[in-house]
């Protein structure tokens, strides 16, 4: 098999997402699958849609015109503003975008009409993250003007918490939203029908038994891929955290100083090398660099350390263990890593598949018991 490469179980990651529209579906929130950390690879979002996932969100139009080609039918929403130049991509392909600009609705507004189409939007509120939103005190007017843009579906109001500036989701801005709901069905008569609330970091207030309010759709990537709670990076109990796996191949192993040697300047990327200990340790390189994975978000398996990464060396210490020329050895990764590894085009993405689809049976686990076995190396 070729390496670099990624193996992604698809019946775990099955396992993962049916597991929380189960959780999520006895708290009225729907799930939208995102399909944007596997560049809308049409397998993924086949085992998605397997595990009773009914939409797909992704931020790439592009993406989005791949997995239409594969031909996945499920509702699509581009969950990224889109460009006023891709408009007629957009209206064609997606089902719903995610907006904040009148001038965005007016362009996929003129494509939709063009196309003989209509397109749905729905609005996402700025709740104090700092990213994409529509300020709420502007939200009134916003939909006012919304409402009136021909070939144009208002269908409900979103948010997202916890990436620019990790706000967390909570009791005051979720309840913050179902209000602006409220407010606006009472101003324009029950024009809003979906209201989503955030991606996976929203998973903790949503399974903490607060009351869901108007909150009925959550965005759900980085919790399937990865089995992590993205708000302390811990696992979420009854999920796989080992879904997805990157394996590499070594291209040197000596037995080296621990401590450079000569006149010490930056590196190749800015940093002064760490310091090192005295002694000698066995030093593996392994053909995997910054241009396929971000090296902080690769971990080993126990006994064995990542030590940095150049372009296109990754540097490990094995411990006292020697790992020769050719050997393989697999790391788990975090989400900006898995994003890196996905968009390298010299890292392959391999795709087992979901029970009942065949091939890959041998190597089914069943599921998960305790969060030690979650997290068992395999
Ligand atoms: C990426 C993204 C998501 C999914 O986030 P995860 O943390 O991967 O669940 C949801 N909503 C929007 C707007 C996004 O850009």
């Amino acid at each position: 098999m070729s390496a670099p490469r990624l193996e992604v179980d698809l019946e775990k990651i099955r396992h993962n997402a049916s597991a929380l529209v189960s959780q999520l579906r006895g708290r009225g929130i729907s799930v939208t699958g995102v399909t944007k950390a596997c560049l809308g690879e049409p397998r993924f979002a086949n085992a998605l849609l397997g595990a009773g996932i009914k939409g797909l969100g992704d931020s790439r139009i592009e993406n989005i015109e791949a997995m239409r080609r594969a031909g996945i039918k499920a509702p699509m929403t581009l969950i990224r503003s889109p460009m006023p130049s891709q408009a007629d991509r957009v209206v064609a392909h997606a089902d719903i975008s995610f907006n904040t600009e009148l001038d965005v609705i007016g362009a996929l507004s003129a494509a939709a009409r063009r196309a003989g189409r209509r397109h749905g939007v729905v609005l996402m509120v700025e709740m104090g993250d700092l990213r994409e939103g529509i300020m709420p005190g502007d939200l009134q007017e916003t939909v006012r003007a919304a409402l009136r843009f021909p070939n144009i579906d208002l269908k409900g109001i979103g948010t997202n918490l916890a990436c620019q500036s990790g706000v967390s989701p909570d009791a005051g801005n979720m309840s913050d939203l179902s209000r602006l709901a409220d407010v606006l069905d009472e101003a324009f008569g029950l024009v809003i029908r979906v209201v989503s609330g955030g991606n996976s970091s929203n998973l903790e207030w949503a399974l903490s038994g607060e009351k869901a309010g108007r909150i009925n759709n959550l965005r759900l990537g980085e919790s399937i891929l990865l089995g992590l709670n993205p708000l302390d990076r811990q696992p979420i109990e009854g999920l796989y955290t080992n879904a997805i796996s990157l394996v590499a191949e070594v291209i040197e192993a000596k037995t080296k100083p621990s401590r450079p040697w000569g006149k010490i300047a930056q590196t190749a990327f800015g940093a002064m090398p760490p310091s090192g200990q005295d002694g000698s340790a066995f030093r593996t390189i392994l053909a995997l660099g910054r241009q396929d994975i971000d090296p902080l978000g690769l971990t080993a398996a126990p006994g064995i350390e990542v030590l940095g990464a150049s372009s296109d060396h990754l540097m490990v210490d094995t411990g006292k263990s020697y790992v020769s020329a050719g050997s393989e050895m697999t790391f788990q990764l975090n989400y900006s890593a898995l994003l890196r590894a996905m968009t390298s085009p010299f890292v392959t993405k391999t795709y087992s598949l979901p029970a009942g689809q065949g091939a890959f049976e041998a190597r089914m686990a069943p599921g998960p018991r305790s969060s030690e076995e979650l997290h068992q190396w395999h």
